[in-house]
């Protein structure tokens, strides 16, 4: 995307922005604008739906609705906050539980022990993974108390059900914080940690893994000529295409804004190559047809760059490659799937990816 394409993109988000926050009387503070700025860029779709809820609704927002909406979409903090959550409702769960056991209606010591225990471990828990095994010692130890205490087995019954549900509670937290709201594939974050383990799973077992970097041809222009929305569609259509043709262990990724990156795990690049053929296939032979106006809008190809891993590969190597390979395809014409093994070595290089 050239400078200038995005000074003109951009300023239209800003001063849109600028006119929501005017238009709702609102203070212009750093935090609105970023969320009026997300609003008129429409990149975030459930923030769309739920200040077009309380618009349509009411006729206007309020400072104190668009506060909870930045918390509840924007804010950096807005997962740390939720699994605080969480832990705290499991506390509250726990202590319930040992005012049963102290009041002499379960019998059993050592349950009265783990509880504890589990207690205190949630005061240092800090990420998911750490809830999660407090959880899991929870389930167990009531799980076998239940077995041992015939009179109390409803209540400890309801108390692993109430655990559970927060469990689940906390499972939508992780699938929300490694998944592309847009396509639904895993995101950036997923992609960064699945490639490090690929890697070294690679390294162990000598069994290679494949990395695909897709980007379609001219969506600049196409977002031109259709509009964001329609791209965003767009965008939609490629992530199912490449869904269409991988495996259930690949993992397909949203790399950046039209880009995806797709980890196939013990693969060869020979196939790696086919896969990526096949992906490429497909994305070409849809006809795309605007749902509204039922205006065809043509065709549109992506084109794709494959590497496969070396012994000593890092992240940063294979991703490298992959791009490199990504660009010689679109130097060669674009709508074209080119390896690690035909990148050109000329001297300008202009990375796509
Ligand atoms: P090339 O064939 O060289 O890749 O050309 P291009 O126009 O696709 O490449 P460029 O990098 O110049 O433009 C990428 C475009 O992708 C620009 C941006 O508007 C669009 N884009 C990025 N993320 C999104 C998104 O989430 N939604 C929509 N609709 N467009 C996006
Ligand atoms: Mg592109
Ligand atoms: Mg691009």
């Amino acid at each position: 995307m050239s400078n200038g394409d995005d000074f003109l993109r951009t300023i239209a988000y800003g001063e849109t922005a600028l006119d929501f926050i005017k238009t709702n009387s609102l203070p212009a503070y750093p935090r609105n604008y970023e969320l009026w700025y997300s609003y008129a860029s429409g990149f975030n779709q459930s923030l769309n739906r739920a200040i077009n809820k309380i618009i349509e609704k009411n006729g206007k927002i309020t400072a104190d609705e668009t506060q909870k909406i930045y918390n509840r979409f924007l804010s950096p903090n807005r997962l740390g906050e939720r699994i605080d959550d969480v832990g705290e409702q499991i506390s509250i769960e726990v202590k319930n539980l040992l005012a049963s056991i102290d009041s002499g209606k379960v019998a059993t010591d050592e349950y009265g022990g783990r509880l504890r225990t589990a207690l205190e471990s949630l005061q240092e828990v800090n990420t998911r993974e750490e809830l999660e095994q407090v959880i899991r010692g929870l389930i167990n130890a009531t799980t076998a108390t239940a077995e041992t205490n015939g009179d109390l087995k409803n209540q400890l019954i309801s108390a692993r059900k109430q655990i559970s549900t927060l469990r689940d509670s906390l499972e939508a937290i992780r699938y929300e914080s490694l998944t592309d709201e847009l396509t639904t594939l895993n995101n950036r974050k997923h992609f960064d940690q699945s490639l490090e383990k690929e890697l070294q799973e690679a390294a162990n077992t000598g069994r290679p893994v494949a990395l695909l970097l897709t980007d379609i041809d001219h969506f600049k222009q196409f977002n031109d000529n259709y509009g964001h929305q329609t791209g965003d569609q767009v965008l939609r259509l490629v992530a199912l295409s490449v869904k269409q043709n991988i495996n259930s262990h690949d993992i397909a990724c949203r790399y950046g804004g039209e880009e995806f990156g797709i980890i196939m795990p013990h693969c060869t690049l020979e196939k790696a190559k086919e896969v990526a053929e096949r992906i490429r296939r497909t994305v070409t032979s849809k006809e795309l047809v605007k749902r509204s106006t039922g205006e065809n809008l043509g065709r549109i190809t992506i084109s794709i760059g494959v590497a496969i891993s070396h012994p000593d590969d890092t992240l940063h190597s294979i991703v490298s490659r992959a791009d490199d390979a990504l660009y010689t395809a679109k130097n060669a014409g674009r709508n074209l799937v080119r390896s690690e093994k035909d990148i050109d070595r000329g001297p300008a290089k202009n990375h796509v990816a």
